[in-house]
């Protein structure tokens, strides 16, 4: 049986009926916790939620708006909720940049805000925040994307910062191409702006930078959550885990 270690926690986790989300959600729950599956997807949202006997949360995370002034209840954030767009600057639309920062950047800034002022009464909580690669290294045609990711990390680094004396961590976890439903949306979108066919996208596109050539698997990005969750990853904050096939040691 796996270790209860995460018994009596509470985390939430956004975006988390899909892809690197519900790999954290089932990590999470395997090991105790219990778990808020924050999610746009209601019907996912709450198959996932009855799955693990959590609680689902159906919950739009871009309307920045209703979010102001909220106070959740919860030992570990997971930040994931994530989508892409793929075109060149000039054709970006404006109002998909806007949006994927409100998605992206606005709602994790808020739902820290959030569940700050809980972690810090309790002197202990784990902030993790989904970043990319991309948070560290960009690509061509994904402006709002590795914008919102470098600012992610800026986000995550405050945070560790200030919630340090309270107990807090925060950490971020950059992962290359991992396989999940938003990197199969991606394959048709790259295909078109690079100009080359569908089946050459994966090898020519997305594993070019990495030295190990297969995508990332999304449980292997939860156990890395999972560990920075634990009582062991304690002195670890402010830090950013690449789990990219060597990509960033470019
Ligand atoms: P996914 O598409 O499989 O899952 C994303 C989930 O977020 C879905 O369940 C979706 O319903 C939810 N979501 C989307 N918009 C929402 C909104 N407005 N409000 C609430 N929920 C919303 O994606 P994934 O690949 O698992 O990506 C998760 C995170 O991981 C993202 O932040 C992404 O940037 C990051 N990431 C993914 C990859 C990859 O290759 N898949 C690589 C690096 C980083």
């Amino acid at each position: 049986m796996t270790e209860q270690d995460l018994a009596g926690r509470r985390a939430i986790v956004t975006g988390g009926a899909s892809g690197i989300g519900l790999a954290c959600v089932r990590e999470f729950a395997s090991r105790g916790a219990h778990v808020v599956v924050a999610d746009i997807g209601g019907d996912a949202a709450e198959a996932v939620a009855a799955e693990v006997g959590g609680q689902a949360w159906v919950v739009d995370l871009s309307d920045t708006a209703a979010q102001q002034g909220l106070s959740l209840d919860a030992d570990i954030l997971v930040n994931n909720a994530g989508i892409q767009t793929v075109a060149p600057i000039p054709e970006f639309d404006v109002e998909r940049f806007r949006f994927m920062q409100r998605l992206m950047v606005e709602s994790p800034f808020l739902l820290i805000r959030a569940v700050l002022p809980g972690m810090y009464e309790r002197g202990w909580g784990r902030v993790i925040n989904i970043s990319s690669a991309h948070g560290l290294r960009a690509s061509a045609f994904k402006v709002a994307y590795v914008t919102a990711k470098h600012a992610l990390e800026g986000l995550s680094k405050v945070t560790a910062l200030e919630g340090g004396p309270h107990g807090v961590t925060s950490n971020c976890i950059n992962p290359a191409y991992v396989r999940t439903p938003l990197v199969e949306k991606q394959i048709a979108d790259q295909a078109k702006v690079h100009g080359i066919p569908e089946s050459d996208v994966v090898e020519k596109i997305m594993l070019t930078e990495t030295a190990i050539k297969r995508l990332v698997e999304a449980d292997e990005v939860a156990s890395l959550a999972g560990w920075l969750a634990s009582e062991r990853a304690g002195m670890v904050t402010g830090a950013s885990y690449t789990i990219d096939g060597g990509w960033t040691a470019r």
